[in-house]
């Protein structure tokens, strides 16, 4: 891949977690044991992922304007995230999820997108400079999909890579596969791309060949603690992860695809650049929230050493 600068599109959320002993039913009120407010959003982590790895970064979002979106934009600041373009939207909230626990660790959530709904295509024609002066762009499917397939035209016509993380599990049209370098589904999204279940490494095999029929020339399927299914020049192979104690893996393929892209755009060949995401999300998976749990370069170089 190409050196230089990194533009990722997406989501900002704010996860309101409140841990509680059972699930309220219809008309009742529990007292929760504990209640945290952490920062998150596929987008916000990965562009985080990739700031504290090392990444010459510039996120396109939008929080609303409230306190939670100026604490939001401070924090991705201070991950080394260049936040010019992201904009608070007037009269809108930043986008939630509100989250239960129950004391088995079950959880219920309910998600608004609140100011992600803004990143509209006429959003993205302003900071579309951005987008045409970076070496590679990268989105989830946490915005307005309108936008996704606007960046990746925008993108591709400028010879801008196009890495699609295609999270949460979706159908995608052809008008935007056709425009992107590099598909980073786990086994959910790649069967609900492909219709095919990824259960072994024929299975991946098939997946992936499907993406790449598609026009893809990097398929990489993340298959958990078993590692990912690269693909491309014509071959396929499994490159496994890192064995840790994983306490929470949330966030675990945010890191990954942020830390990803980061070594890409430093030169890194694609195996050792897979090497230092897989260092990233297996840090990462022995420590608890979304976030919190991202490490920095200096983490990742001293867990390769
Ligand atoms: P997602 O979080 O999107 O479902 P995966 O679960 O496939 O993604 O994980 C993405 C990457 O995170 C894996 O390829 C691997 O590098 C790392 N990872 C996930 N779970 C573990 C684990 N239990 N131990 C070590 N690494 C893990």
């Amino acid at each position: 891949m190409k050196t230089g600068k990194l533009v990722v599109l997406g989501s900002i959320n704010a996860d309101h977690i409140l841990n509680i002993n059972h699930f309220p039913q219809p008309g009742e009120t529990v007292i929760g044991k504990q209640y945290t407010v952490a920062f998150g959003g596929k987008g916000a982590n990965q562009a985080v992922a990739a700031g504290r790895s090392g990444a010459d970064i510039s996120f396109i979002a939008c929080v609303g304007d409230d306190d939670i979106g100026e604490r939001v934009r401070r924090q991705l600041a201070s991950d080394h995230i260049d936040t010019q373009p992201i904009e608070a939207i007037k009269d809108t909230t930043t986008g939630v999820a509100l989250i239960f626990v129950n004391a088995e660790g079950e959880n219920v959530i309910g998600i608004d997108a609140g100011a992600n709904k803004a990143v509209t295509p006429e959003y993205l024609d302003r900071y579309k400079q951005q987008v045409i002066g970076a070496a590679a762009l990268l989105m989830q499917l946490e915005s307005p999909l309108e936008t996704v397939i606007e960046a990746a035209k925008i993108a591709k016509d400028n010879g801008t890579q196009v890495i699609l993380n295609p999270a949460p599990a979706c159908e995608l049209p052809d008008e935007l596969l056709a425009r992107v370098d590099m598909i980073t589904p786990n086994e959910t999204e790649a069967e609900k791309l492909t219709g095919i279940k990824v259960d072994s490494n024929e299975d991946a095999e098939r997946a992936a060949k499907a993406l790449h029929d598609k026009g893809i020339a990097t398929v990489i399927i993340t298959l958990g603690s078993k590692g990912v299914w690269l693909s491309q020049n014509g071959e396929g192979k499994l490159v496994p992860g890192f064995r840790v104690k994983a306490v929470d893996t949330i966030a675990a393929g945010d890191t990954f695809n942020g830390a990803l892209v980061t070594a890409l755009l430093e030169g890194k060949p694609m195996d050792s650049a897979v090497r230092f995401a897989h260092a990233a999300a297996a840090i990462a998976v022995t420590r608890p929230g979304a976030q919190p749990s991202v490490p920095w370069r200096k983490e990742i170089d001293d867990f390769l050493a």
